[in-house]
């Protein structure tokens, strides 16, 4: 079976088409970055994320030849909310870099309150977030994850992908508005 980043990666493409308007909201070393910049194309922009340097100049640096992207040294929690299509978080830590800077619940939930208070302007947006459970930090933002998202309004669609017999596995949760049909409007 897939990784859950390849199965995340696979549903984007299945949705994201180039023009689209993205967020990576933690650039990290920006593999994401450069996988959306890709999919979004010439006439697309990828507007990335991260509060550390270091993760903005990796992600500068490994897309270099990209030209559609906007980087922003600054927490996702302050993400520009013009006519977004999706926001992207892969939550946790620089992967090779300092593991006790990462993403915390307050922050997360905030970013993604947020997002989910723009669907009046961003009535097609899709929420993605990648969750590390793995780690003490991570079983906490994961834990209040589940529960915030659970709770969310009926109108939005919450789908968690879960690798059901396994330990503190990565996994996804996503969000979107249902589409309106003649059996659910
Ligand atoms: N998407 C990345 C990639 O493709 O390499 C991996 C992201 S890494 C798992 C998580 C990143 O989230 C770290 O670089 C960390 O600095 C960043 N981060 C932590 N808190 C953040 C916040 N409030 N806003 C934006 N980025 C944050």
């Amino acid at each position: 079976m897939l990784k859950t980043t390849e199965l995340t990666h696979l549903l984007i493409s299945h949705i994201i088409k180039e023009g689209s308007r993205v967020v990576d909201a933690t650039a990290g070393n920006g593999y994401d970055t450069f996988f959306l910049s890709n999919l979004v194309g010439e006439t697309g922009k990828v507007f990335s994320y991260d509060i550390q340097e270091v993760a903005i100049n990796n992600t500068k640096l490994l897309n270099k030849n990209q030209t559609n992207i906007e980087y922003f040294l600054k927490s996702h929690e302050f993400i520009d909310q013009t006519n977004l299509d999706l926001v992207l978080f892969n939550l946790g830590f620089l992967p090779n870099g300092d593991k006790s800077i990462t993403t915390v619940k307050e922050s997360t939930i905030n970013a993604i309150s947020n997002l989910i208070n723009s669907y009046e302007q961003n009535p097609n947006l899709h929420i993605f977030i990648v969750v590390y459970p793995g780690h003490a930090n991570g079983q906490l933002e994961s834990d209040t994850l589940l529960a915030f998202t659970k709770n969310l309004d009926k109108r939005l669609l919450v789908t968690t992908y879960i690798p059901h017999n396994q330990n503190n596995a990565p996994y996804l949760i996503t969000i979107n508005k249902k589409q309106k049909t003649a059996s659910n409007n």
